[in-house]
């Protein structure tokens, strides 16, 4: 089994701490136009950041902007071997939102997207391409499909990139993962992914945990054998670390401790050297902690860092 990363496909043993939905670099454009916090331009500052975590037994993140939107396919390779952090790169598409109107991907169809992800996975990623059609190719691969849905959750829309997201995750056996804004969307989003045929394995859910009081959902979804990736974590305006360590406790409780995926959705908001609140390695460094405190087991830590990314993210 192996990984597919920013600087080439690796053994899963080389996977080690991995935190599996973060923002550690994006070019200068239209995201941070629409959300300030997505100004995290300065090479040096993602690079001390990547250091850092490295230095703290961080050693594999997935940085989820996808193409078209600000992802720099060369900044993380050089990244990647400045800071010996493994970088699983994502082709696929954010939140329309993200996109100025006369950008690109609103004029490409279902099946030419899917050719353009499937090149962005079995030969490599187009360079930073936000304002034209993305033609010039490097070497490094995409080892996950991201895509998103928004508020209101699966419409023609969505589906139309959905779908190809979906045959491209089959035909190639990478992942995909789906930003969720409502948790109350999730269960139709999953069962059409299931209904065109991509394997429960290969399913992420990101940001279910934004909502914790949506346990419900949470368990709904997580029944058909999906990735719940919880990345929430020191986002206080959402909750504290204590109600989002119960969370975990009552999915483990239920039986999902092999499905649950940790990470910290990072943003300039929140890397310390953009002057950020928490930090990279703010789960190495304090919530692996506080989740030990609260009685789960180092067992149980290594799922959630090691073993249930590497299921995850390794390519089928
Ligand atoms: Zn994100």
């Amino acid at each position: 089994m192996y990984v597919r990363t920013v600087l080439g496909d690796i053994d899963i043993s080389n996977i080690g701490h991995c935190q599996c939905h973060e923002h550690i670099y994006l070019e200068k454009g239209y995201s941070e136009k629409v959300n300030k916090v997505l100004c995290i331009d300065d090479y040096n500052k993602s690079l001390e950041e990547l250091k850092h975590y490295y230095s703290n037994g961080g050693r594999t993140i997935v940085d989820a902007q996808p193409i078209g939107c600000g992802r720099s396919s060369q900044k993380l390779v050089n990244l990647s071997m400045k800071s010996r952090v493994n970088i699983i790169a994502s082709t696929g598409f954010h939140k329309l939102i993200f996109y100025p109107s006369d950008h690109w991907i609103f004029k490409v169809n279902t099946e030419f997207f899917a050719e353009l992800m499937t090149k962005e996975i079995e030969d490599g990623m187009f360079v930073n391409s936000d304002l034209n059609y993305p033609r010039q190719q490097i070497n490094a691969k995409a080892g996950m499909i991201k895509v998103a849905c928004d508020v209101q959750g699966l419409d023609n829309t969505y589906k139309k990139y959905l779908l190809g997201a979906a045959n491209v995750a089959i035909n190639t056996g990478v992942s995909i993962q789906c930003h969720i804004e409502k948790a109350n969307t999730a269960e139709n989003i999953v069962n059409y992914l299931l209904e065109i045929g991509v394997d429960a394995k290969s399913i992420i859910l990101a940001h279910m945990d934004r909502s914790i009081e949506h346990l419900k959902e949470n368990l709904s979804v997580a029944k058909k054998g999906i990735y719940m990736q919880y990345d929430t974590i020191g986002r206080f305006k959402y909750h504290s670390d204590e109600e989002e360590i119960n969370f975990i406790k009552e999915m483990c409780d239920k039986g999902f401790e092999n499905n649950i995926l940790l990470g910290l959705d990072t943003t300039r908001a929140r890397l310390l050297s953009y002057d950020g609140t928490i930090g990279l390695s703010y789960i190495r460094e304090h919530f692996m902690e506080n989740l030990k405190v609260n009685g789960f087991k180092n067992k149980q830590l290594d799922s959630f860092f090691i073993k249930n990314p590497i299921k995850a993210l390794s390519k089928k």
